[in-house]
């Protein structure tokens, strides 16, 4: 796609650090380096986010993210964990609209990054919570 970033990473029209590259799927350091070896996976082909992904999209994309992450922890043995972001919209925090995903290694609680999830189970019954359920399940079966 024209005047995507991303697109033209894939294109080498960009320079990168690339760490990966197969027929469908591409990964490089982000620039940002939250943590060392802070790297995005991105799919060759160009969707925005995640609602764009059809079943083989993603496969194409999600399989190859185990073994990157591998990669990443034999690379660095001093790494002890590591966070699979995706960010969809920019509400969620997404600035590029080139679908991607972060693989952040972790090596302490102090580094460079850090992810909130506020407690909010006392803002619902036991009924809220399965009909929350229930309208995400229709909607799962229903876009089969
Ligand atoms: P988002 O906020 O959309 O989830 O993440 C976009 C990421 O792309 C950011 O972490 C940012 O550092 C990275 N990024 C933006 N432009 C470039 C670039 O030109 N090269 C590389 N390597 N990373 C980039
Ligand atoms: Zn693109």
């Amino acid at each position: 796609m024209e005047d995507c970033i991303f697109c033209k990473i894939i294109n080498q029209e960009i320079p990168s650090y690339k760490v990966y590259e197969d027929e469908k799927v591409y990964a490089f350091l982000d620039i940002t380096q939250v943590t060392k070896g802070h790297t995005l996976v991105i799919p060759k082909k160009h969707v925005s986010d995640i609602f764009e992904y059809d079943e083989q999209l993603a496969t194409d994309l999600f399989t190859r993210i185990p073994k990157i992450a591998r990669a990443l922890e034999t690379a660095f043995p001093e790494m002890e964990g590591l966070n699979i972001v995706n960010n969809n919209k920019e509400v969620a925090y997404q600035t590029v609209f080139h679908s991607h995903v972060h693989l952040i290694p972790r090596y302490s609680k102090k580094d460079d990054f850090s992810l909130h999830f506020g407690k909010h189970m006392e803002d619902y019954t036991q009924e809220q919570m399965q009909a929350i359920a229930n309208q995400i399940q229709k909607q799962v079966k229903s876009n089969e």
